[in-house]
């Protein structure tokens, strides 16, 4: 269907090549979590909330742009992770509609991308279509269906047509990426170099994240006006894959070196505990009681997956668990029939706050609610936990297999001329064993990589009952044998409590990937809505304004760590699997200032007031909490 077309260059591979949708199956606690998820919004937000449920995608008169896409961006992977028969009728449902209203010249989607109801200037907006076409290549991977690569190609066909009558323009222009990496995919699957072509007028029309990351003047908290695309935290997240991106489409080590400098700009500037940013919803500094917006929270992880395919680097997956076990989690009710629109590091109380210490964002910002402060979390926060788990293992370029990131799962996979399983029994990261069962069906020799987090040291591993030389910590450890019937591959990550400097010479404790919050007695009280998709204000029932008594030559001696029972609901402040007690004192003139934590004195600090023994427990499990702590004097 295309016609002459200048040859490009080959894309740059992948340096681990994603598992398709499928291959992978969540087990343990990891599938309890997504069937909690299942149980909560994403299951049912069609059924009730009208920008879905009456989606312009689906031939509704609710909004035709984002948020229907977004929904299924996180409902295709669920349904197809858990084989949940009603998630993958209404998927279904969704991809029929989508695929049999494809417009005559290819494009997909509503037309004037019916934002909110109004008609745009623009007929045709890319940027909604960039998130459909995501949910569809999930789609296809799981299904597929024969119906789908046709027509993205015919949708490819018509996007290279409208970028050329009508350049990339708002959203589409800073989220180019999430375009052309759909193009990539394509191409993968069809060969047609013209989607290639595609790829790089989207690079050449979107804005330059390269540039932007590697001078990155955005170096204090935006004032607000100054806030702009280019300080947006959502963008921010998305746009750090970009020069990812641009390396495969051949922009060379410059591009690789623009991704490492954006992440260590973000932490510099404005970073938080968790391995993410803050950003409510313009970068907003390190002050831990600044916000991060939801919809940041899973497309940095997104990037961060997509970014690991694309260079193999361990650091990126130790950011990702970093994210995932602790961001991630935390920014919901437990049961997730609400989310928050910005979580704070030290979110001593949620409530609505027209006094808050926001950038630009809005009164409900830190609730938790079915829409607080805008919808777009309501709609894009269902990518998350599927998207984790669907990128726990991939495939190396020498038809091996590397376990990126630890979670209970199976994998079912080819590799050669064998099928291999792979078994993943763990409760990491609760617990510091992970057992890997690897089986084949015919003997078969393969490189197994397994990634060694940077912050354990004195792994313990031992393959098929021998125990393995110290594998080193922050690195991938390659293990080339031949590989028959099963074999059992033990790894043992000591965790120790960790204490990493921050904001205002503070301290933040971590416990392997987990950081650690002290947890806060919290009444909630349902404020709007109803049950079960209420809007809730969490209100602190016990004194949150701690400083910490650290022995930094003996933290072990400082921190005591205990294990709990693995319940059905880890992440919530009753069920936290791991609970660490450690000594404090109160200081009585740090307060709240504007509905939030005011900023923490600088440390060391002094306190007249009694030592006291403090409960920490998961960031991921709490819904209070304080994560940056002063330190006191000795
Ligand atoms: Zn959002």
């Amino acid at each position: 269907m295309f016609g002459e077309f200048a040859s490009s260059a080959e894309p740059e591979p992948f340096a681990l090549q994603p598992l398709p949708l499928g291959e992978i199956k969540p087990e343990g606690w990891l599938a309890n979590q997504l069937r909690i998820q299942a149980g909560g919004l994403t299951g049912h937000l069609d059924e009730f909330w009208p920008d879905v449920r009456d989606s312009g995608w689906i031939g509704g008169d609710a909004e035709g742009w984002e948020r229907g896409p977004y929904w299924l961006d996180g409902l295709v992977p669920l349904a197809y992770l858990l084989d949940d028969p009603a998630l993958i009728a209404k998927a279904e449902r969704w991809m029929n509609y989508i695929l049999e209203h494809q417009h005559e010249d290819g494009w997909l989607g509503p037309l004037h991308g019916q934002r909110g109801g109004k008609p745009a200037e623009h007929t045709h907006d890319a940027w909604p279509t960039f998130v459909a076409v995501k949910a569809m290549a999930q789609y296809y991977e799981a299904t597929g269906d024969d119906r789908v690569i046709p027509a993205l190609l015919r949708y490819a066909a018509a996007l290279q047509k409208v970028l050329e009558d009508d350049p990339l323009f708002e959203w589409g222009r800073h989220r180019w990426m999430d375009g052309a990496l759909s193009m990539l995919w394509l191409y993968d699957r069809t060969g047609e170099e013209r989607l290639l072509e595609v790829a790089r007028l989207l690079e050449q029309q979107g804005y330059d994240w390269r540039a932007h990351f590697t001078a990155f003047p955005y170096r204090e908290r935006t004032d607000r006006s100054k806030a702009s695309m280019d300080t947006h935290v959502v963008n921010n997240a998305m746009g750090i894959k970009a020069p990812g991106l641009s390396y495969r489409l051949g922009g060379g080590g410059s591009a690789k070196q623009a991704v490492f400098e954006g992440l260590a700009n973000l932490d510099r500037y404005h970073g938080q505990a968790t391995g993410l940013f803050s950003g409510d919803e313009h970068l907003a500094g390190k002050n831990p009681s600044q916000g991060t917006e939801l919809c940041a929270v899973v497309e940095y992880l997104y990037s961060l997956e997509y970014l690991i395919a694309t260079f193999g680097d361990p650091a990126l997956a130790d950011r990702m668990e970093r994210i995932a076990f602790n961001a991630l989690p935390a920014t919901f009710k437990p049961d997730m029939w609400a989310h928050q629109y910005d979580q704070q590091a030290n979110q001593v109380i949620a409530c609505v706050a027209p006094e808050n210490v926001y950038t630009t964002n809005g009164p409900d910002s830190n609730i938790f609610g079915l829409e607080p402060n805008y919808g777009c979390c309501t709609s894009n926060m269902h990518q998350g936990w599927p998207k984790f788990a669907s990128h726990l293992w991939m495939k190396t370029p020498d038809s091996g297999l590397a376990a990126v990131a630890y979670a209970p799962c199976t994998i079912q996979t080819r590799l050669g001329d064998s099928e291999v399983t792979v078994r993943v029994d763990t409760d990491y990261p609760f617990r510091e064993s992970v057992a890997i069962a690897v089986t084949v069906d015919h003997p078969l020799t393969f490189p197994l990589l397994l990634r060694i987090p940077d912050w354990a040291q004195d792994t313990r591993l031992e393959v098929g009952g021998e125990t393995v030389a110290s594998p080193k910590a922050g690195a991938f450890h390659r293990i080339e044998r031949e590989w028959e019937g099963e074999t059992l591959v033990l790894l043992r990550f000591p965790m120790h409590p960790r204490v990493e400097p921050r904001f205002n010479d503070g301290v933040t404790i971590h416990h392997g990937p987990l950081v650690l919050s002290l947890k806060i007695e919290e009444e909630w009280r349902q404020i709007r809505g109803e049950l079960p998709h209420a809007d809730w204000e969490v209100h602190p029932l016990s004194p949150w304004n701690y400083a910490l008594a650290l022995d930094p030559k003996n933290l072990a001696g400082s921190i005591a760590v205990e294990e709990r029972p693995l319940g059905a609901n880890p992440f919530s402040p009753e069920g936290a699997p791991i609970v660490a007690s450690v000594k404090g004192s109160q200081l009585p003139d740090w307060t709240l200032h504007r509905n939030a934590a005011a900023p923490l004195p600088k440390s060391p600090v002094q306190s007249d007031s009694p030592q006291e023994q403090l409960t920490l427990i998961p960031y991921g499990c709490t819904n209070l909490r304080l994560t940056e702590f002063p330190t006191l004097t000795k």
